[in-house]
């Protein structure tokens, strides 16, 4: 494990912590883990989980994982990425990961910047954002992220605050433990570029949807958080593994 090098008070630290409280629970249970992720602020995860783990290249997170799952079903396979990693460069993976029901966790530590390069805006930054690289206001409108997850096929779509520390540990266990494409985005903030930890006095705590199209009303306000959806789909690695033996 290497020495941690995030900037003292980063949203990536909350999400670290919970992620070894949930892991540790599914390994009591006798399960197998193996982690990944992008390029970024987050990829440094990779480097402070003590478990088998691949930093990989932009957005590459859900293709590295499902040739993983494919190669050994048995395995529980998580991937962390960025807003800029997973929705700017690897918008695609995200869309096909999902709309195929790959058995993967994704966690997506979204703090509306590109932290590593400095404060540039990212898929996920608010139109009008004056940042680095839009000194006039951001012209773009945001993407967001768990309705395009919802949109694309995944079968447990979430959203979470870092600040939030006991409900982060419950949905990421939750989520790794689903069968099917499992999407947690972690409102995360970013305190040298984009710092929103006051958003904790306004995020509030949804119930479950019935549907799809109810799912994607409950999280279009990026303040609400909760597990937005969840469904029993058969998943690719079934699909593949029955089509070949
Ligand atoms: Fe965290 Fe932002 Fe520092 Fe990156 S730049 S380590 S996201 S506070």
């Amino acid at each position: 494990m290497g020495r941690i090098s995030w900037c003292p008070g980063c949203g990536n630290f909350a999400i670290l912590r919970a992620f070894e409280k949930a892991s540790q629970r599914v390994i009591k249970e006798g399960y197998d883990i193996a982690i990944s992720s992008g390029i970024g602020c987050h990829g440094k995860i990779s480097d402070y989980l003590n478990l088998p783990s691949f930093h990989v290249i932009h957005g590459r997170v859900p293709p590295f994982l499902t040739g993983l799952k494919l190669a050994n079903p048995n395995l529980i396979v998580v991937g962390f990425s960025g807003d800029g990693d997973g929705l700017n460069e690897g918008v695609e993976h995200f869309v096909h990961a999902a709309r195929r029901n790959t058995d993967i966790t994704i966690i997506l530590h979204n703090n509306g910047v590109f932290g590593l390069t400095t404060g540039q805006v990212t898929a996920t930054s608010p139109k009008g954002w004056k940042s680095k690289s839009t000194p006039y206001g951001n012209p773009e409108y945001p993407i967001n992220a768990c309705q395009l997850m919802l949109a694309s096929g995944a079968t447990f779509v979430a959203r979470v605050f870092a600040g939030e520390q006991k409900r982060m540990v419950e949905v990421f266990y939750r989520a790794m433990k689903h069968k099917g494409f499992s999407f947690v985005e972690v409102l995360q903030p970013c305190v040298s570029f984009n710092n929103f930890w006051d958003l904790r006095k306004e995020v509030f705590w949804v119930e479950k949807a019935e549907s799809v199209y109810e799912a994607m009303r409950k999280c279009e306000d990026v303040r609400a958080c909760g597990i937005f959806y969840t469904e029993e789909k058969e998943t690719y690695e079934d699909v593949v593994w029955r089509s070949m033996f």
